[in-house]
Parts: C-alpha cells; structure tokens; sequence
C-alpha cells in the first residue's frame, strides 16, 4: 500500500526499527512529520568544473576518475585520513576525507564520481577536502542533481535520510495548501504540495528556490499572525499603574556596590515607564551574560515595593533561584524589603538581616500564608511559583529569568497570579541569548525590547584559542595547572549520543579519556541533558561548592549559574556549536577576580572552521558575534530551533526582510478582516501545529 501522511514511519519499506524509534523520539513519527524536516542546504551537482580550473578557496562540483585511495594517519594517530588522487580530461588532484576510514574501498580505481566540497589549499597542493562524493550512474538511484543535506534528526545520516524521503515521496500529492489561493498569487508563492516536493526533490536550482521561498514564507506569515493575534489579545488586558517612585529607585541605585550602566539605566527607566500605564508590560531584556539583567529587575522590584506591591522573579534552576536569593538578600538589605526564596526544595525568606529557613510543613505554611497576605514583597523561585497553591495578594511585576527555558504555559500561568481579579502582572523577561536587534523584533515583534549591549566596567576578556588536535595537550595542561592554583575548569562536548558517529566522541566517552589520561586524581563529574534534573542540580551545586574541579558537561551546562572560580572554560569538537553558542559557554568563565581563557578544540578542523571560529578571538561582543552566525549559519541557532531538530531551511529566511515584510502584510490584512481566522480553519491549523513546533511564542 503507497504511504500516506499518516503512515508511521516504522511502516515504511526498508526502515530499520533502530531508526524509526530514533525518529520518533525526535518527535518524527509519521511520513507527515518526516515531509516536514526540510533540507538545510543543497550539494549542487548541477554542473561540473574541470579539474584544471578549480580554485583554492571555492566550493565545487567536479566529476573524476579515481585514480588510486589509501588510508593513513595523522602525526598524532587520532586521525586517520583518507586520500584519493582523482582526476579528468584537464588535470588531477587529491581528495581528503578525515576519520571515514571504509571510504577508500568504495572508491576503486577507475571508478567515476562527482564530488562536491571546498578546494582549500595546503602545503601539499590544492586539495578537496571532506566532498561530498556519489558514483555516476550509481545504480542506487538516490543521485540527483541536488542532493538534500538534510538536519541531523535523531542521528541518522545523509542516505539514510534521502532514503526515507524517498520513500515518503507518494504522500506529497496530498498535501492541503494552508493559504488563501488570492494570497498565493498575490505574492507569486507556489502551492505547497509543490513546495514540498521542490524542497526535498528539486530538480532545477529554481524549483528549490521557489519551494524554499514558500516555506519560508508559511514560517513567517505563522510567526506574523501569531505576534498579531497576541497583541490584539492583549490590548483588552489590564494591569495595576504602578507609580514611578523616582525619589526611591534614585535612592536604590545609589545603595548598590555599583554605577548602572547606561544601557542599565535606559533599560530599568523603560520598565518603570511601562509599570506605570494600564496595560501589562510586555518587554524582553536582551544581554550577555554578565550584562547585569538582575539588576534591572531589582530597580524593577524596588518600585513595586515602594508603591505596595508584591513582585515575582522566575529562574528555571534551584541553583539560579538560589543565587539570586543571594543576590537580592545583598541588594534590599536596608531597603525595608522582605524577600522569600520558593522552590520545590528550598523555602526561605529574609526581612530585615533575619533569615528564616521553612524547612517544616508548618513553617512553609507560614511562609506561604506571608506571600498571600502580601507581607512579603518580592519572591524569588523556580517554576514552583506558578504551583496552584501559592498565592499572592497584589503580584504587579514578575521578571522571567531565561525565559527560553520556559514553556509557554508557564510563563501564561505567572501571568494569572496578580491576585487582584483582571489584572496581570507586568512581565519583564530575561535572556543572555545576544539576538540581533532585526531578528528580534521579528521573532519577538510582539515584545518590547531592552537590550543591554554595554558590559559593566572592569570586566576582564577572556583570552580566547583555537587549537588544532595536535595542540590539545596544551589545553589540559592549562586546566592542570589551573586546577593546582584551586581554580576549576568546564571542558563541553557537543554529543551524548555514541551512535551519533559523526566523529565527535560522546560526554561519556570524553569524561573516561580525561579522566584516564589527563586529569587522573582530580575530583570531576559529568553532566548531560539525559540526567534527571536533581541530579544535574546536584551536580552544579558541587561546582559551586567546589567538590568539583573539572566538570565534562555537554552544551546543557546552566548559563546562569555563577562560578567564580572557573577559569578554563574548553570546547570540544568547537566546530559543530555557533558562535552564540561558544559565546555563552565562554561566559562561563572570566566572573571572578582570576584571569581566564577558553579554547576552542576543533575535531575536524578545517580552514573554513578555523575562519568561523578565528571570529571568536576577536570578538568579545556577543551581539557581534549573533550577527556573524546569522549570516552564517541563519537565525535557528539563535532562536534555539535547531535544538529542537526542526531544520533551518525556512528558518534561514528570516532574515530576508522583503519576505518578512510580505508576510506581516498577509497577516496584518488576513486578520483584520477574520481576527480569530474563522474563515481560514485551514491556516488556523497550520497556525497551531507550526507555533506550538517552533517553540517561538
Ligand atoms: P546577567 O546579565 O548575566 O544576569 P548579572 O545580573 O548576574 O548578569 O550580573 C553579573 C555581575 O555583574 C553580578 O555580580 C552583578 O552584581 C555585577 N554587576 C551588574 N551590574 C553592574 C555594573 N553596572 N557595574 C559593575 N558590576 C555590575
Ligand atoms: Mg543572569
């Protein structure tokens, strides 16, 4: 029976079980969702370049005669590189692959191939170095003339991807168009059975530029509609004016161990301006980590207490929670502002240089009684605040500290506990993702936007180093030495999963080889996202505390969490991470009085990574940084959509601002003819199930 959209992929010919439950678990379960993972990208095997004329530094499709392939390995060993000398009518050269070892048996000589990668040019001569390689006239009957580089879903590879769009391929026909066919034409998209089918099966560089067109397309009129269904929601919201206390937030600022910056200072007047309107406060404060965002929800929280009222801030770890506890028990001593700490597992509060620790089912009651009479003003926790039980007497201002962390649910249900009946709290929420000012009002457009760009003075850079596998060795050496002046260090790996073979050792596999051969008698743990979440707090905590000397950890490692006393903070395989990315974990690092680098551990380095990655020796600014990994990489990164395995394709078009701008007209005229898209159940769907995916809302 041919597939259908429905059809689990476990039902496909030819798919192993291993697969299917890898795809499922990535939330791929039906040829539907499958048809769903659009390639990120095309190797174009369109037209061929003679030998003779390929240039260092180009990406390329050539077609060649194998002429000889052997294996060897690198000086150091962990490397095994695989040479063929390939060639044509015009001349020759030398393709390399690194840790594919099996390949030089496919390649026989005399056998013909096409190749599509980059020449890059070494001391040896020009080289092809990692092509992509298929056999012409290849009787597997997967070579087109563009080939789909699919996103790693589950940790399938390449074939195995095309393979099952392939398989997939009788669906599309009964694939339902969302869009309005006068929207269509209009703005001159193709139809999306067709999009579909040019995405995953181009033909012609056309064919995938219309399809990628029209996706993109859908992903930003559903964004658009979204952001404009979530602002008319909200202009009948209603919020407590919370007067703007200039005398007593003056007199705060001026209580703190430090000078605001400027970009502090626009920010917290921002926010005081929006608390004191009607309508709830929507807005997102955008800095580095180390920016100095607590503060500014402290001048925040300050003015409500001053006006009489309770305000909340939300962490998404314990550990989090707890440090800023810290924090504001420091910043409201002297202030008349009593503080509580609520989290499933800590329950506190403190009031006047008096701490009280609720250990005790009475004592949480009366801790739980004191924030629902309204005796205490601002309360510190986790998700725990959103639990049915806590209530608050008068919550006007509740800040979200990472707000990516949490789901939209929650973040909705903070906003029912004002306690005063029809009013919400004003929001402020927090994150240290640098995002270009562009992407942001388009991915956030519904959110008003505080960024602080500017660091507080004194902080210290963090001497960054791009070290290739024959210069690792000097990387631990920095963490021994480190380590025996007390100081700790993070080393990060990219993967958890061994079956993921892309030539990456997994976190287990990384922690045994340091632990064995490189830091043997230094106190380590490890910490990776199939953990249960006690346990990696646990395992945070003894970071903190200092039990922990060297902790492996993969990208999971908390952005928030301060740890002094770090000083090293090493990427492995650093080529497969944004540069966002590599920016926060470096943030780790370098917030103590000791100086402190980072290195950078390429796995398969290359001049095109080194280049990439060179960026981050000579940008400490996050936000610099974003703006390189839009280009370079498109904004999924940044929105952290590529983690959630949903492909960049369409993403990559947000930041084509033409189709932007198309789009919010769509939806701008779509919905004010139709505000809750009655007449449009198909794009109402469409709406649903794409939002709720991309985890943008
Ligand atoms: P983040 O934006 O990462 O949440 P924090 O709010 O944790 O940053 O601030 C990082 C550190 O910088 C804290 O120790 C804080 O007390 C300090 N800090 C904040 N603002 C300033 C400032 N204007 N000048 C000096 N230090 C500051
Ligand atoms: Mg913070």
């Amino acid at each position: 029976m041919a597939p259908n959209l429905a059809t689990p992929i476990a039902e496909l010919k030819g798919v192993l079980k291993r697969q299917a439950s890898a795809l499922r678990a990535a939330g791929v379960a039906t040829v539907g969702d499958l048809l769903a993972c659009y390639p990120n990208r095309y190797e174009d095997f369109t037209s061929h370049l003679p030998l003779a004329s390929v240039k260092p530094g180009s990406q390329v499709t050539v077609a060649a005669r194998i002429v000889s392939a052997r294996n060897r390995k690198s000086f150091r060993r962990r490397l095994t590189i695989t040479e063929a000398a390939i060639e044509d009518d015009s001349g020759e050269m030398v393709a390399i692959w690194f840790n594919q070892p099996y390949l030089a048996q496919s390649l026989k000589p005399g056998a013909e191939f096409r190749f599509a990668g980059k020449a890059v040019k070494t001391k040896f001569g020009v080289r092809l170095a990692n092509p992509l390689y298929e056999p012409i006239g290849g009787g597997n009957g997967l070579v087109r003339p563009l080939m789909p580089v699919y996103p790693l879903v589950g940790g399938l590879s390449q074939f195995a991807m095309r393979k099952l769009a392939a398989a997939c391929k009788e669906a599309i026909g009964a694939i339902s168009d969302p869009l309005p066919p006068a929207l269509r034409k209009a703005n001159g998209l193709v139809g999306k059975a067709e999009a579909v089918r040019g995405a995953h099966f181009p033909e012609t560089l056309e064919e995938r530029d219309a399809a990628r067109r029209r996706l993109a397309f859908d992903e930003v009129l559903a964004l658009q509609l979204s952001i404009g269904r979530t602002k008319r929601l909200r202009g009948a919201k209603r919020a407590v004016r919370v007067p703007f206390d200039e005398e007593g937030t003056k007199a705060f600022v001026r209580s703190l161990p430090f000078t605001l910056t400027d970009d502090q200072r626009k920010a917290a007047w921002a926010a005081l301006k929006d608390m004191a309107k009607d309508s709830p406060m929507h807005r997102l404060l955008d800095g580095d980590v180390g920016s100095g965002k607590t503060a500014v929800a402290a001048v925040a929280m300050v003015n409500a207490a001053k006006a009489g009222f309770q305000s909340a801030l939300m962490a998404p770890t314990e550990i989090l929670a707890r440090q800023h506890f810290e924090t504001f028990k420091r910043f409201f001593a002297g202030q008349g502002i009593g503080i509580a700490l609520w989290t499933n597992n800590y329950r506190r509060s403190a009031a006047d240089g008096k701490e009280i620790e609720c250990a005790a089912k009475k004592e949480i009651e009366a801790l739980r009684g004191a924030i629902a009479a309204g005796e205490v003003a601002a309360v510190i926790g986790t998700h725990a605040l959103v639990e049915e039980k806590l209530r608050f007497s008068s919550l006007a201002f509740a800040a979200i500290d990472e707000q990516h962390r949490f789901g939209v649910r929650t973040r909705q249900l903070l906003c029912t506990k004002s306690g005063i009946p029809g009013v919400e709290p004003h929001l402020l929420s927090m994150t240290a993702t640098p995002i270009p000012r562009s992407l942001a009002l388009t991915a956030f457009g519904d959110l008003d936007l505080s960024i602080l760009r500017e660091k507080p003075k004194g902080r210290q850079e963090i001497a960054t180093f791009v070290l290739g596998p024959r210069a690792k060795a000097q990387a631990y050496a920095r963490i021994r030495e480190e380590v025996a002046a007390g100081r700790q260090a993070f080393v990060i790996c990219p993967l958890i999963d061994p079956s993921d073979t892309l030539g990456v050792e997994s976190v287990a596999e990384a922690y045994e080889r340091l632990r064995k051969d490189e830091f043997p008698g230094i106190a380590m743990a490890m910490l990776h996202g199939k953990m249960p979440a006690d346990e990696k707090e646990r395992v945070m905590a003894d970071l903190v505390d200092g039990k922990v000397s060297v902790l492996v950890s993969t990208s999971v490692v908390e952005v928030g969490v301060d740890v002094p006393n770090a000083t090293v903070m090493c990427i492995e395989g650093a080529e497969r991470f944004g540069l966002s990315q590599l920016h926060q974990f470096r943030g780790r690092v370098g917030r103590g009085a000791h100086r402190s680098v980072c290195f950078l551990l390429p796995s398969a380095p290359s001049p095109a990574v080194d280049e990439r990655l060179s960026a981050m020796t000579t940008h400490a600014d996050g936000f610099a940084l974003a703006e390189k990994d839009l280009e370079l990489r498109g904004p999924g990164d940044l929105l952290g959509v590529a983690q959630s395995g949903r492909p960049a394709l369409a993403m990559a078009s947000l930041a084509d601002l033409d189709l932007i701008a198309a789009a919010r007209d769509a939806a701008a005229t779509l919905l004010d003819g139709d505000p809750d898209l009655a007449r449009h159940p198909a794009l109402r769907a469409f709406l649903a199930a794409e939002i709720e995916d991309a985890h943008l809302e």
